[in-house]
């Protein structure tokens, strides 16, 4: 199975005595659109409820598929890693992490097995006996005066930064550059017009006495860069040779003159 699927599989985020439904159903938003479907809530005062499905939107099959638990200890039973988010800085002895490290930390630990994002509620977070079953705590880096995130938009940026390490983690792809239909031109197909390059530069006295070597150096590492595909090495070359005409003609009628 691909490896980003099974980490989605094994992350679950876990929501406690969440008060407003219509936070539920936007954390379950918040998931899905980054991926995520393991839902599982912790004693919610309203559930289910109309708003946690307004709010949801299209993620209602996360709220549909979501578990429900007495307690957090209960929650996370079968997980092995994990991490409280809280929203001010607590004298608990706790590795704390940022947001970035977290997820790194999650997908790790969930190449082992289970792992969970604990959110607390609205109106007083997580409690002391919460954060202690926690490896670990996450505190998003906001405003000192005003660091308190909606609960569903904690969720986003967890969400968002496991997706980003998911992204990361896959087996790198050649990404193809935008409008290449035909294959990039190959190694001889470069060096044959570099070499009508420098040819036609020295036709038009492009250089005007200096070394060629360092305008050429530079018109190199520009086009393959830009790795050109062969019908744009095609066009490139006709133009040159447009210009290789021209030069003739002018130095023909220079010796005219
Ligand atoms: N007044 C509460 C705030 C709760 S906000 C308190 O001081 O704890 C609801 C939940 O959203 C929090 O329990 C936490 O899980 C998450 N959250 C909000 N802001 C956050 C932040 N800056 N960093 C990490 N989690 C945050």
């Amino acid at each position: 199975m691909d490896p980003a699927v099974t980490a989605t599989e094994r992350i679950r985020i876990v929501l406690v005595g969440t008060q407003h439904p219509g936070n539920i159903g936007a954390a379950a938003r918040a998931m899905k659109t980054m991926g995520l479907s393991r839902l599982a809530l912790v004693a919610p005062q309203r559930f289910p409820h109309a708003d946690a499905e307004a709010m949801a939107a299209g993620a209602d099959d996360v709220l549909a598929a979501a578990t429900l638990h007495d307690t957090l200890a209960d929650a996370v039973a079968d997980c092995r890693w994990v991490a409280g988010c809280t929203a001010r800085d607590r004298r608990i002895a706790l590795a704390q992490f940022a947001p970035r490290e977290a997820a790194a930390q999650a997908l790790a630990q969930a190449a082992e097995g289970g792992i969970a994002l604990v959110f607390g509620r609205e109106r007083t977070g997580l409690e002391n006996h919460e954060l202690q079953l926690c490896h670990a705590a996450v505190h998003i880096p906001a405003n000192p005066e005003y660091s308190s995130l909606n609960l569903a938009q904690a969720v986003q940026v967890l969400a968002y930064e496991l997706r980003i390490a998911l992204l990361a983690a896959r087996p790198a792809e050649p990404t193809p550059s935008p409008g290449h239909r035909e294959p990039p031109a190959s190694h001889a197909q470069m060096e044959g017009f570099f070499v009508q390059l420098a040819e036609t530069l020295d036709a038009i006295d492009f250089h005007k006495g200096r070394t060629p070597e360092a305008a050429m150096h530079k018109l190199r590492r520009l086009f393959l860069r830009a790795q050109p595909d062969e019908r744009e090495v095609r066009l490139l070359r006709g133009v040159l040779a447009d210009a290789q005409r021209m030069a003739r003609l002018a130095a023909a009628r220079g010796d005219r003159d």
